[in-house]
């Protein structure tokens, strides 16, 4: 049961819900502990089981403290990837055994995921909480940071500009997930990826075909070419038709109409009619191919549904789709969350948490970015983080603030959402 329906039956008490206020409000400096003598990061373990990554690892505990910051972790932090508390120790890093204590204590915590709800009234007030969000979709979870006067960081929120390529955790992370998809396809398929000429007979390269071409399509590309696929691509912004020929696939294209992209250089959302006629089109290129992945996102919304069962009835069995979509929705109308399925000899594998699979890697990259993100924003002289909202790169990833949602496009989404009749809300 989730936080707002026990309120409703009375089991929890209700909080009021913070108001959405013009952002201008919220701008200004935050400067923690600047007067105080040590920044207190803290980094919690993840609860989430699905979850194996660690956010900090001990190369950049050691360089948060060479910065001037005291960094606590919870007791075992990386023991799943094989780092002991010693070499926590050894980093410069303390060891809590007291998680909501130095919850309590903490004036910055880094971590994975999202806070889980019953932590949040052990933050206190003014803490920088920095991990992903998915603040779209998690209002409930936002306002009570915001209720609790938590600046919160959104890690997928960091705008995609040359400077914030060192803390970008979406790239890094779905750059893996297309590495694992590939990976997964070639496991879970009974046929190889190259071409094979031998006096045992000839094989053909494996037909793979990408849906969705942004950072994680392009490594889904890259590594089954790197298998000897003989890869397709289709992606809605025509820009992408450069990038997949580099890696010597071939693009398929597809008259949509008015495509494009929006801000940040996301793709729009497809019109329902846009999206069956890619359907119509893309039928064919699935039928013949052996291996599907799918990478199509839409930012901050719902993944569109682009292989539909029809189209899996008309695949070869032994065929393979990986959805790695799956965390918003799925584009594949038959995948289901974090299984594998078989529908009339099609695998489908829409596992949850990809990067978690090659763990040690994906929590590397991610620990490098949590490292650069407090690097680029602390302050030498006070030796604490200074988060002056007025920065373009806060101002797009900083969601709450001062107990309000500040994020701009959050909070007309929230806005819009609450305009609308209950019926169509979720
Ligand atoms: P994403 O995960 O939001 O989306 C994945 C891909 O799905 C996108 O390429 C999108 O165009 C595509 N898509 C959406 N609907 C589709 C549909 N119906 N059919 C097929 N494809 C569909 O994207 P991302 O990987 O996070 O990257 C988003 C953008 O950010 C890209 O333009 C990328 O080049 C850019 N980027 C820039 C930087 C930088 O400059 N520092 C870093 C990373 C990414």
């Amino acid at each position: 049961m989730n936080v707002a329906s026990a309120q409703r039956k009375n089991f929890l008490p209700r909080r009021p819900r913070p108001t959405i206020r013009s952002c201008s409000v919220a701008l200004g400096l935050v400067k923690l502990r600047a007067d105080r003598k040590i920044m207190r990061i803290f980094v919690p373990k993840e609860v989430d089981p699905i979850e194996t990554r660690v956010p900090l690892l001990p190369d950049v505990v050691s360089k948060l403290a060479g910065l001037g910051a005291k960094v606590e972790v919870e007791l075992g932090l990386g023991s799943g990837l094989n780092y002991s508390d010693a070499d926590y120790e050894r980093a410069g890093a303390t060891i809590s055994c007291d998680r909501i204590g130095s919850l309590k204590e903490a004036d910055l915590v880094l971590r994975v995921r999202k806070p889980p709800s019953d932590e949040i009234n052990s933050l206190k007030e003014g803490c920088i909480h920095v991990s992903f969000l998915d603040p779209f979709n998690e209002r409930e979870l936002v306002e009570r940071l915001a209720s609790a006067h938590v600046t919160a960081v959104s890690l997928e929120m960091i705008p995609r500009i040359t400077v914030t390529q060192k803390m970008d955790a979406l790239s890094s992370q779905r750059n893996l997930s297309g590495y694992v998809a590939v990976v997964l396809a070639a496991a879970g398929s009974d046929r190889i990826f190259p071409m094979l000429i031998t006096p045992s007979g000839t094989i053909k390269p494996l037909k793979v075909f990408i849906i969705g071409v942004g950072v994680a399509g392009l490594q889904a590309i890259a590594t089954a070419r790197r298998l000897g696929a003989s890869v397709e691509a289709f992606d809605t912004r025509p820009v992408v038709e450069e990038q997949v020929k580099s890696l010597g696939a071939r693009f398929i294209k597809v008259e949509l109409g008015e495509t494009g992209e929006a801000a940040g250089g996301y793709a729009k959302e497809l019109s329902p009619e846009q999206l069956q006629k890619q359907r119509e089109e893309m039928a064919r290129h699935v039928a013949q191919a052996d291996v599907v992945i799918t990478a199509a996102q839409v930012f901050g919304g719902r993944a569109p549904v682009i292989v539909t069962a029809e189209m899996i009835g008309q695949m070869k069995p032994g065929s393979v789709i990986v959805d790695t979509a799956i965390e918003s929705g799925g584009n594949v109308e038959c995948s289901k969350y974090n299984e594998e399925t078989d529908v009339n000899g099609v695998k489908i594998i829409a596992f949850a948490n990809l990067p978690g699979r090659v763990a040690t890697h994906a929590s590397e990259m991610f620990s490098n970015n949590l490292g650069a993100f407090v690097d680029h924003f602390w302050d030498k002289n006070t030796k604490g983080l200074r988060l002056d909202l007025a920065n373009p790169i806060l101002r797009g990833c900083v969601i709450t603030h001062a107990g309000q949602v500040c994020h701009e496009v959050i909070q007309k989404a929230y806005v819009a959402e609450t305009a609308q009749p209950e019926s169509l809300q979720n």
